[in-house]
């Protein structure tokens, strides 16, 4: 399957936009684990991140194909969508299970980037990947929700005005189904914070801007509930897909970025005499990349044409997903290895990348997740937990 020429002007688009931030730019946000205000401000004025949002919310009504165009033509110019993809795909829960007054009152201003829809709380440090073991409560108090507990890697929470979070409504004991009790709120940190809402930043090995985020009798209107109280679990898978294609796109463009450098760098650095891309031990690593880059690609354009024909596509997501951060991770290596002493300098921006693109492997889904899910969704194998 290729990809339709009409996305052309929209990845020149992107590159163009992600020219004036280079390297050096990149660099020292890292450095000083900064958040690059000024990137996600261009990408937003450009509607970029408004991708996915329908044009009568004031979005830019783009199909699955174009958003994953975007996320890889930024990865691929070397600049770090981490930063912001969140933006990009965490709304289609309020989208697709939000109330008409809901959409009209938060999706436009998303779109327009005045509300900041970023933070997206699941994970919790005692549950880990057992979403449905999660602690955190949310107990009805007249017209508001009380919620108690914690949540972990709440990423970009420090940079965004909303956060969709999932809680328990109904204990776990009294549901009838495995899947019920969980319920989605949009919570407005702005109003919370302080009262109720505590943020706390996470260092890690790459500039993510990851938090932990501790509720303490924190209230939440019973006008943000999304949908159906105890449906939230539903809501929150519906939206899985979407974020696994989009990030699968990220990696293939992160794997494309480490490609170009290590083919450049292969053609020009000479030892013994030759360019050292002469020597099959260089050439062939760089290939190998090359071919799992090009064969998890077209999964995501598989992927992104089964979501955005509406046919079920969770099998695809979740193989591109899989594929696209084994592919990046293995590009990432190998460039590393092409470019020898150097690939380590920070000035090369490999070693930057290489950290940045391990995440992949694990959030925001883990490769033995999406194992089991294939083995037993697809490959109808017993279910192991
Ligand atoms: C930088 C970063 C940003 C993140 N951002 C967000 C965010 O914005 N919002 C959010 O909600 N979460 C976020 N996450 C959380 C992320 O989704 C989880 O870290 C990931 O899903 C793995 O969960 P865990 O860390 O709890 O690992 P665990 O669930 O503790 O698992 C640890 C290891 O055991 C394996 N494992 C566990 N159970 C099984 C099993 N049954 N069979 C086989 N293997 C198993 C896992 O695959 C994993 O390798 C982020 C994480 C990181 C590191």
């Amino acid at each position: 399957m290729t990809e339709s020429t009409d996305l052309a002007p929209i990845r020149e688009a992107v590159r163009a936009l992600c020219a004036n931030f280079p390297a050096e730019y990149w660099r020292r946000l890292d450095r000083e684990r900064a958040y690059p205000e000024e990137f996600v401000a261009a990408l937003t004025k450009a509607g970029f991140l408004a991708a996915l949002i329908p044009e009568e919310f004031d979005g830019s009504g783009l199909t699955m194909s174009a958003a994953t165009a975007i996320m890889e033509e930024i990865q691929a110019s070397g600049c770090n969508g981490a930063a912001c993809h969140a933006q990009m795909y965490t709304m289609g829960t309020l989208l697709r299970h939000g109330s008409a007054e809901q959409k009209v009152r938060y999706l436009p201003a998303i779109a327009r980037g005045e509300l900041r829809l970023q933070a997206f709380g699941v994970t919790e440090p005692a549950s880990g990947t057992d979403t449905l073991n999660l602690r955190t409560t949310a107990v009805r108090d007249g017209d508001h929700y009380i919620v108690n507990g914690q949540k972990i890697w709440t990423s970009r929470a420090e940079h965004s005005d909303l956060m969709l979070l999932l809680a328990r409504t109904t204990p776990r004991a009294e549901v009838k189904s495995r899947t019920g009790g969980l319920s989605v709120f949009l919570v407005d940190m702005r109003a919370a914070k302080g009262k109720g809402l505590t943020i706390r930043p996470i260092r890690t090995m790459m500039n993510h801007a990851t938090t932990e985020v501790f509720f303490e009798k924190m209230r939440v209107p019973a006008d943000n509930l999304i949908g159906a109280e105890g449906d939230g679990f539903r809501y929150i898978l519906s939206g899985m897909n979407a974020e696994r294609i989009l990030i699968a796109a990220e990696c293939i463009g992160d794997a494309k970025w480490f490609i170009g450098k290590a083919t450049g760098y292969a053609r020009e650095r000479e030892v013994f005499g030759r360019a050292i891309g002469q020597n099959q031990g260089v050439q062939f690593p760089i290939a190998r990349a090359y071919i799992g880059m090009r064969a998890a690609e077209l999964m995501v354009h598989e992927a992104a044409a089964l979501y955005e024909a509406g046919k079920e596509c969770g099998a695809e997501a979740n193989m591109a997903k899989h594929l696209a951060a084994e592919a990046s991770w293995a590009a990432a290596d190998m460039c590393v290895q092409t470019h020898g002493g150097f690939g380590f300098a920070e000035e090369f921006d490999i070693e930057r990348k290489f950290r940045e693109t391990r995440l992949y492997t694990v959030a925001p889904i883990s490769t033995n997740l999406i194992l089991s899910y294939i083995a037993e969704h697809v490959l109808d194998l017993p279910r192991s937990y």
